[in-house]
C-alpha cells in the first residue's frame, strides 16, 4: 500500500514537471516573435515568417510619424526598413511596423514583440549591455527647440528657474541633468506630448535629438533650434543580445543600401538639412 502510494506520488511529480516543461517551451516560443517552430535564432524565425517585426516611433516627424488619413507610418526609419526588408526577404513589403517610444522600446524587443528597433535610437555603451546594435546609420546631435522670441540662446541660458521638456527613456533627458545642472527637467511618454506642452508653455525649452528638433520646427515655424548640439547620437538598429545573424543580415543589407544609391536616396526624400556635421 505504502509502495503504491509513494509511485503515484511520482508519477505525479513527473508529469507535473513535464508540463512545466512544456509551458516554457511555449514561453520561448513567444519571445522569438511566434511561428517559429524549429528555428534556432531570429534570423530563422524571420525567414519563417517571411516578415520583418521593427518597432518604430509613430510621433517622430521625418522619423516615423503615422499619417492620420492613411494609417500607415512614414519616415526615414520606416524607408530604410524597408530598404533593409527589400535586401534580407526580397521584399521591401514583407515589413510589420508596431509603435515604440522611447521607454518601452527595449522592454518590447526584450520580450519578443518585435524582431528589432529602428527608432531615432543612440547607440550608447550602457544600451549595448541589453542589446547589440548594428553599425551606425545616421547621424544625430543633442540641442534644444525655443519659442523665436525665447531668450535662450543656448545650455547656458538653462538656469535656475528655467524648465527643460524631454522625453522618458532617451539619452536626451539623462544628458540635460548633467549639462544644465540647475535646470528643472519634465519628462513626456514621447515626442507629440512634448511638442504638445512646449507650445501650451509648460516649459522653456524642449531637448532631443536636432533631426527631431528640426521636425518639429518644420511643422511650427514659430519654433526654432538654439545653440547648436551638444552631444554625439549615432543612431543604431538594436536587437537582442548574441542574434548574431541576424545581426550580421542587417549590416549586409545597410552595406548594400548605401552602396546602390538607395540610402542616399531615402537619405534625401527626409533629411533637408545635413546633420552628420
Ligand atoms: N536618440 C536619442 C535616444 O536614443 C533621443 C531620441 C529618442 O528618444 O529616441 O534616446
Amino acid at each position: 500500500m505504502a509502495k503504491s502510494k509513494k509511485f503515484l506520488k511520482l508519477a505525479f511529480i513527473s508529469l507535473l514537471t513535464v508540463a512545466m516543461l512544456a509551458a516554457c517551451g511555449t514561453n520561448a516560443e513567444k519571445t522569438n516573435g511566434g511561428g517559429n517552430e524549429g528555428a534556432k535564432n531570429a534570423l530563422e524565425t524571420i525567414k519563417k515568417r517571411d516578415k520583418i517585426i521593427f518597432g518604430v516611433k509613430n510621433d517622430t516627424r521625418l522619423f516615423g510619424l503615422k499619417n492620420p488619413s492613411t494609417g500607415e507610418v512614414e519616415g526615414f526609419d520606416i524607408d530604410i526598413a524597408k530598404a533593409l526588408a527589400k535586401q534580407i526577404l526580397g521584399d521591401e513589403s514583407k515589413v510589420e511596423f508596431k509603435e515604440v517610444t522611447s521607454k518601452t522600446r527595449i522592454p518590447l524587443l526584450q520580450k519578443g514583440d518585435i524582431d528589432a528597433i529602428i527608432a531615432t535610437m543612440t547607440i550608447t555603451e550602457e544600451r549595448k549591455k541589453e542589446v547589440d546594435f548594428t553599425d551606425v546609420y545616421f547621424k544625430a546631435g543633442q540641442s534644444l527647440l525655443v519659442k523665436k522670441d525665447s531668450p535662450i540662446k543656448g545650455l547656458k541660458d538653462l538656469k535656475k528657474g528655467t524648465t527643460v521638456l524631454a522625453v522618458k527613456g532617451s539619452t536626451s533627458s539623462q544628458n540635460i541633468r548633467e549639462k544644465a545642472p540647475e535646470a528643472k527637467v519634465l519628462e513626456f511618454e514621447n515626442y507629440a506630448e512634448a511638442f504638445t506642452a512646449l507650445k501650451s508653455g509648460q516649459g522653456d525649452a524642449l531637448t532631443t535629438d536636432n533631426a527631431i528638433l528640426y521636425g518639429m520646427a518644420d511643422e511650427d515655424p514659430s519654433y526654432h533650434i538654439v545653440g547648436g548640439t551638444f552631444t554625439d547620437e549615432p543612431y543604431g538598429i538594436a536587437v537582442r543580445k548574441g542574434e548574431k545573424e541576424l545581426l550580421d543580415a542587417l549590416n549586409k543589407a545597410l552595406k548594400t543600401i548605401k552602396s546602390n544609391g538607395e540610402y542616399d536616396k531615402i537619405y534625401k526624400k527626409w533629411i533637408k538639412k545635413d546633420f552628420s556635421k
